[in-house]
């Protein structure tokens, strides 16, 4: 299956990507968290390029093969951040399915709930100081230009960049969500660290999408 393929092309990248910025992602997660954001996101998306790649060598389509290596990133990551990634990758691995090569459109509705999923399953809301305040204006400027008529490349590195404005924009929130609650006055000029490892992810898809 050629977009099966093309998935986990992507999801080894954002794994090479992630070990390099493992220590950089617990350091800003140890400001006012548990240090932990770098080695959890290095664990989930481990077991995830694992999985994907015995579930590709059996044949499987682009969404059933999302579907399976989220289950084995929340299952390996731990932690809140990766409970909320295995429900990201579950949304956008249904709505891209497994039939034909996913067009823009499916890309964009799939992020879309992947966002709907996280909101529901965290409860965090914009301002909250989270990922959250990341994927929402990506999802956004995503569907926007796919509705717009955009190419799903140019699309995605324009939301990408929106991406990487918005992480470096959680610096001045105050969190309310998670365990930088505790230390909330301490984090504010750090960015949160979720928000930063999802700019990163998006940014390394963008890369490969060109
Ligand atoms: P933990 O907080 O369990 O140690 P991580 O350190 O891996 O897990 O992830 C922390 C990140 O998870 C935060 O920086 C934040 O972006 C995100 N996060 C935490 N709680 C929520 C929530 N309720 N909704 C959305 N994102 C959240
Ligand atoms: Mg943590
Ligand atoms: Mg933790």
């Amino acid at each position: 299956q050629e977009s099966a393929k093309r998935v986990l092309q992507l999801l080894e990248s954002v794994s090479e990507m992630l070990q390099r910025n493992a220590e950089r992602l617990g350091d800003i997660d140890a400001v006012a968290g548990d240090g932990d954001h770098g080695i959890g996101m290095e664990r989930g998306v481990l077991g995830a390029v694992e999985k994907a790649r015995e579930v590709a060598a059996r044949g499987a389509g682009a969404g059933s093969l999302l579907c399976r290596a989220a289950d084995a990133w929340a299952d390996k990551a731990g932690g809140t951040s990766g409970a909320l990634w295995g429900v990201a990758l579950t949304a956008l691995g249904t709505a891209l399915g497994d039939r034909q090569t996913p067009d823009a459109q499916r890309v964009a509705t799939g992020v879309r709930e992947a966002k709907e999923g996280i909101m529901h399953f965290g409860k965090a809301r914009v301002g909250d100081k989270t990922m959250v305040d990341v994927l929402v204006p990506f999802s956004d400027s995503l569907n926007e230009a796919v509705a717009a008529g955009a190419s799903l490349t140019d699309a995605w590195l324009k939301a990408a960049q929106v991406a990487d404005k918005a992480a470096q924009d959680t610096a001045q929130l105050v969190p309310k969500m998670g365990r930088a609650r505790p230390l909330a006055e301490k984090s504010v000029g750090t960015p949160d660290a979720g928000a930063i490892s999802l700019a990163l992810i998006v940014n390394t898809v963008g890369d490969l999408l060109k």
